[in-house]
């Protein structure tokens, strides 16, 4: 039996006049020797995962697998981190990734194509089940080969989004932002809510959003609290000025 921790939650928002945050989800399910990481977050998460990991005495060494949803910047690059894992990415996701010129678009070339050669890397198919209770599911439209993960490893099971479902606002309007083919992207939202359905108390955990599950009346419900903020220098000195970006009280780590 695995346990479950969500290590970063991921946000729902997007900068205005910025771009792109990148605060995607990362987990850690780890248990019967194995440590396993399901997305491992952008650059500017690295100081937090690595306290996060030390926090349950995981050593990046000790990583036995790192499983990608998809190949963008804010959930891959981080796979360098891990030096015995093994890297898990949908075969048709690498592929296509890898097939792309350098690009205005949340794409890491230069990682990706570490990824292509890297001897480290499994590439994964529709329907297969890759690690013990694993079980990789094609979900097209954010990116091509997009997968989620359904495990049933955990007292109960997760089924991992990624970015074919973003938060919960994508999950209940049944539209997404941000996809390659929004006609494939709403059939993949159809999927996950098939896969979320099938057994009560599926523990939902989107790529930028806190995790969910279903209440009795099929409605997705949070468990946890959202936490988010930001300290800016605004002023003239180096006390920082604590910007709430989620209007809500704190939070402790989901762990289960
Ligand atoms: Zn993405």
């Amino acid at each position: 039996m695995l346990k479950t921790d969500v290590l970063i939650q991921g946000y729902p928002g997007r900068a205005i006049c910025h771009g792109g945050l990148g605060w995607s989800t990362t987990t850690l399910l780890r248990g019967e020797g194995s440590n396993i990481l399901v997305d491992v977050g952008a650059f500017g998460v690295r100081h937090l995962l690595r306290q996060q990991l030390r926090d349950l005495q995981v050593e990046p060494a000790d990583v036995t697998d790192v499983v990608l949803t998809h190949a963008h910047y804010d959930h891959a690059v981080n796979f360098t981190l891990f030096p015995n894992a093994v890297i898990w990415i949908g075969g048709r996701e690498l592929a296509w990734a890898a097939a792309q010129p350098a690009g205005f678009n949340p794409l890491p070339e230069l990682y990706v194509r570490e990824l292509d050669v890297s001897p480290r890397v499994r590439r994964v198919a529709d329907g297969q089940e890759f690690l013990p209770g694993f079980t990789a599911i094609a979900a097209p439209g954010h990116t091509p080969g997009h997968l989620l993960f359904y495990v049933t490893a955990t007292e109960k099971p997760v089924l991992f989004t990624g970015d074919a479902a973003k938060n919960r606002a994508e999950l209940l309007s049944g539209m997404v932002n941000d996809t390659y083919d929004a006609q494939a992207s709403r059939a993949s939202l159809d999927l996950i809510w098939q896969w979320w359905r099938r057994e009560p108390d599926t523990l939902l955990v989107p790529g930028h959003d806190v995790c969910m599950r279903l209440d009795a009346a099929g409605q997705p419900v949070y468990v946890a609290e959202r936490k988010a903020a930001m300290n800016a220098w605004f002023g003239e000195t180096l006390e920082p000025a604590v910007i709430d970006l989620c209007c809500a009280g704190q939070t402790a780590r989901y762990s289960a």
